[in-house]
């Protein structure tokens, strides 16, 4: 497999073709961003945990049926995906309220949604800043069929139920998280990466955040927390 050109640079990974047109390379960095990039900042050695977490998660999500991207982890920092194209709307999953939810509708942080879990659609738009959508709207700018909206709710809704269980047999909540899709032969794949990047992730007992809010927040100890979640879910 010889890796080519890079054809995607984002702000925590990179994309590069490979030699047969249907694999991509995925690349994780250190970079972090928060707030539509306006912070900006590094973790230590962050593209390593990201890169054998969602490795790790991609492979239990695979073992249980959902379809994802991930073809294998290549070494430290990349690992070998299927090319998608993707589809703009990002798909979040609340177990419990925190970030943008308790911003927008006053709900107190910390208040378990134990009957269903809210999922909410956001436009992928970095010029936008990726505002918030619903179901009328993805239809009617064709930003996905309507077929393809049941998948991501039901993929959404079962990846959830997986990853709350995967996350609690290692003492970790699962707060809320994103994810993304995108077409492949026919096929909807859950695609991107699963890393407390994208997840908020709280210590069980104590509450304490080990995911990526330690960076917005300059809550300090970034590294130590990543680490944290990596040794849970790595070091089997
Ligand atoms: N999230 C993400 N990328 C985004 C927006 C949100 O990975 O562009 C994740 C975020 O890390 C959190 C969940 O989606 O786990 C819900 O984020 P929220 O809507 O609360 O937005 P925030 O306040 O984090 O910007």
């Amino acid at each position: 497999m010889e890796k080519l050109e890079k054809i995607y640079e984002g702000k925590a990974k990179i994309l590069h073709k490979t030699s047969d047109p249907d694999l991509l390379i995925q690349y994780f960095k250190d970079d972090a961003s928060a707030f539509n990039g306006k912070k900006k900042g590094t973790i230590v050695d962050k593209g390593v945990m990201n890169n054998h977490i969602s490795s790790r998660i991609f492979e239990y999500l695979e073992e249980n049926g959902v379809k994802t991207h991930f073809v294998k982890s290549l070494n430290d920092r990349e690992m070998l995906v299927k090319n998608l194209e993707i589809i703009p709307v990002e798909v979040v999953l609340r177990n419990v309220a925190a970030g943008g939810l308790c911003k927008r509708l006053g709900i107190e942080e910390g208040r378990i949604f134990d009957e269903q879990p809210v999922m909410e659609f956001f436009y992928k738009s970095d010029p936008l800043g990726d505002p918030m959508i619903n179901e009328c709207h993805v239809d009617v700018f064709g930003w996905a069929t309507k077929e393809e909206v049941e998948i991501l709710k039901s993929a959404g809704l079962r990846v959830n139920k997986l990853m709350v269980e995967f996350f609690k047999e290692r003492k970790i909540r699962l707060v809320d998280f994103k994810l993304e899709f995108g077409r492949h032969k026919g096929e909807v794949l859950l695609g991107d990466e699963i890393s407390p990047d994208g997840c908020r992730l709280w210590d069980w007992e104590t509450n304490e955040k080990m995911d990526k809010d330690r960076f917005r927040f300059d809550l300090g100890r970034v590294e130590e927390k990543y680490q944290q979640v990596y040794d849970l879910i790595c070091a089997e």
